[in-house]
């Protein structure tokens, strides 16, 4: 019998991805499946904290197996920040532009620039909680560059790497990110329960 899980996001793009990856064996409900509307407050302060704050909502309110993500970008110069407010960290929920900016005049010229992204997936199945984390390390350029991509990708240079995620292809970046090296061990977790 195919198994559901919700994936407690609203974001189609990582639903799709999900849904591709693991295939038909377990059936990937999103949050609008199960009629799920309201916004689930993420005020943890860790990535793994507001990863289980949605998995358990959903749990708690909705009876549904569930796993959930959080990501964001730790600065080691800013102390860590933007880490849990990446998506907010100039006050404006989504406006990467300033958030970009906030964190390049927080830097300035400071040298150390050592930064990583960083992605946990927390799983409730069968009543257990699995954490799945994925992280890449990287440098935080002192300007943009590149045109693809989201969020912090443009002043993101990942290490070995001369290309920033925003000038890389999806498929260039999936394969080294924190977003899909946490994906692949949940998937592949999953996919040892079948
Ligand atoms: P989320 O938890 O995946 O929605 O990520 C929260 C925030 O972290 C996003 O709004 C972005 O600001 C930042 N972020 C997470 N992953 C990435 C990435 O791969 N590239 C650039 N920014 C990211």
């Amino acid at each position: 019998m195919v198994k559901q899980l919700v994936f407690a996001t609203n974001n189609k793009h990582k639903l799709q991805e999900l849904r591709e990856i693991v295939g038909g064996e377990f059936e990937i409900l999103s949050l609008a499946d199960i009629g799920c509307a309201e916004e689930i407050v993420e005020d943890g302060n860790t990535f793994k904290d507001n990863a289980l704050i949605k998995a358990r909502y959903i749990k708690d309110h909705y009876g549904y197996d569930c796993f959930a993500d959080d990501s964001g970008l730790e600065i080691d110069a800013l102390d860590g920040a933007p880490g849990v407010y990446s998506a907010r960290f100039a006050g404006n929920e989504c406006d990467s532009r300033r958030n970009i900016e906030k964190v390049l005049i927080l830097m300035g010229d400071c040298m150390n620039r050592k930064a990583r992204f960083v992605t946990v997936f927390a799983l409730i199945l069968n009543n257990k909680i699995h954490f799945f984390e994925g992280e890449v390390q990287g440098t935080i350029l002192k300007e943009c560059r590149g045109d693809d991509g989201f969020g912090y990708d443009p002043i993101f240079l990942p290490d070995g790497s001369t290309l920033t995620f925003a000038e890389m292809s999806h498929e260039a970046k999936n394969s080294i990110s924190h977003r899909g090296k946490a994906t692949a061990k949940l998937v592949e977790f999953l996919k040892s329960m079948l």
